[in-house]
């Protein structure tokens, strides 16, 4: 389906070009250009790699986002490209060797399979505890509900992405596994659960990417909201990267406008409605397409929030953050979140301990202003809640963790100050033991009683 060819003229930006949707996969892997100035080994290893872990890349990434002079090292490169590394190495040789014996596709995708499984596919309980239940008891699809304000909801049409980024948490839901995916398709059941839930104020709409759907679609969601019986439904989130994957979602594509004047019907009608857009790197803001987008999607009255997590080989440095955050302060864009890497996917890839993500978290806010440090960080979206590093000290001669939750499965355990030994090469929760000789963390046993039996 072609788009519409056209321009957008932006009285400071000039004429930016509409370019039509082209994205290639694994099996198309070969068929991008930019990939000719690449070594064999290379793309043998992309191919071998991408045959596990999701891969997906649009041409705009390609041609303006990635600086090809600079590849390997290229942020967005590693952000989009499947690397050797992202496999452990016996997983790697494993599916190598399947590649070198010209195996049949079948065999590979036997394999791929059987390596997924060993890479914890859904991190801090997403399938096992997250799910809601209806009266009846059963499992509510395509929806999340952790913590009491916020439920997540996951649009059937929403399951994929402009791009993947090669980090990604939800991969799971990408390799086409239909029993791993947490996806719904029926407005019924999301807008029934929200009425019966009253305490519920953000609705969290995400995926994938909810943006690769039409504004039609889209908006089959959003308008039933506007009725009374929503009126304890305050704010309607959106999690999106097609602010960096594809501005023209916001711009040129058919339905740039609409989905424009969507947004603004909700605001009008009195939403709070936030963008929360997954940034990595200030390089995806620097396109005069980028900033078109964000520009337009300001002008609805939405708020845009931005989140990312903190990765090495893409920005694991405090200069690339602290122009991140600047950068999104000067277009009005709040910074919310910096995340640590989940447990979960190529983790051993990106993985940064946490007493090195806050040292780079520390330095980035050291040198911005007061309205970019709004960014909360490092915070593990782990099974208990979301838990800050707030900082490593020393308390009466021990080198500590101080941690606090920033959420929690429990609403009471929220902004509570607790400890963890120092341990420098720890690089998530569950490798922290508490402080100054406690056995258990003051949450461990009540999150222990909400666990499913096993
Ligand atoms: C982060 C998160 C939310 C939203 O939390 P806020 O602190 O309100 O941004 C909701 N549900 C889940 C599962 C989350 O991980
Ligand atoms: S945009 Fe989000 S859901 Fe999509 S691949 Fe990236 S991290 Fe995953």
């Amino acid at each position: 389906m072609n788009s519409v060819l056209r321009f957008f003229r932006d009285p400071d930006l000039g004429t930016i070009e509409a370019r039509s949707f082209k994205v290639f996969n694994e099996r198309t892997l070969d068929r991008i250009d930019a990939l000719a100035g690449i070594s064999e080994e290379m793309r043998f290893e992309m191919q071998v790699v991408s045959s596990v872990l999701p891969f997906r890349v649009n041409q705009y990434v390609i041609e303006e986002l990635i600086d090809w002079s600079n590849v390997p090292d290229d942020p967005i490169f590693q952000l989009t490209f499947p690397q050797r590394g992202m496999l452990e190495p016996e997983a790697f040789a494993r599916m190598a060797a399947l590649h070198e014996s010209g195996a049949e596709r079948g065999a590979i995708v036997a394999l791929a399979r059987q390596l997924r499984e060993g890479l914890n596919p859904h991190p801090a309980g997403q399938l096992a505890m997250n799910r809601p239940r209806d009266f009846a008891g059963n499992i509510v699809d395509g929806l999340q509900h952790k913590y009491r304000e916020t439920v997540l909801f996951f649009p059937s049409q929403g399951q994929t992405c402009h791009s993947y980024c090669t980090f990604c948490f939800r991969w799971a839901q990408f390799v086409g596994d239909k029993e791993l995916r947490i996806a719904s398709s029926e407005t019924e059941t999301m807008l029934g659960y929200l009425r019966a839930h009253r305490d519920v104020s953000d609705l969290l709409i995400t995926g994938g990417d909810p943006l690769v759907m039409k504004t039609r679609n889209l908006a089959q969601y959003l308008e039933p909201l506007l009725a009374p019986a929503y009126d304890h439904i305050q704010t309607v989130r959106i999690g999106t990267k097609a602010l960096s994957f594809w501005p023209y979602r916001f711009v040129t594509d058919n339905d740039a406008d609409d989905l424009l004047r969507l947004l603004e019907r909700m605001v009008d009608a009195g939403k709070n409605v936030a963008v929360m857009a997954h940034y990595n790197h200030w390089w995806e803001m620097d396109t005069p397409i980028a900033r078109a987008a964000i520009r337009r999607l300001r002008e609805t009255g939405v708020t845009i929030r931005s989140q990312g997590p903190l990765l090495a080989h893409i920005n694991d440095r405090a200069e690339d953050w602290a122009r991140l955050w600047r950068e999104q302060v000067r277009v009005g864009i709040h910074p919310y979140y910096l995340f640590v890497e989940r447990d979960t996917g190529a983790r051993r890839y990106f993985e940064v301990p946490l007493a090195r993500a806050w040292e780079i978290y520390r330095d980035a806010m050291q040198s911005v202003s007061g309205l970019s440090r709004t960014a909360r960080g490092p915070s593990m979206s782990a099974g208990p809640g979301k838990v800050e590093v707030q900082g490593v000290t020393e308390i009466q001669g021990e080198k500590v963790f101080a941690l606090r939750f920033l959420q929690g499965r429990n609403p009471d355990w929220v902004q509570r100050p607790f400890f963890a030994r120092f341990d420098p090469e720890a690089t998530w929760l569950d490798q922290l033991r508490p402080a100054f000789g406690e056995e258990r963390f003051f949450f461990e046993d009540e999150y222990a009683s909400m666990l499913p039996a096993a």
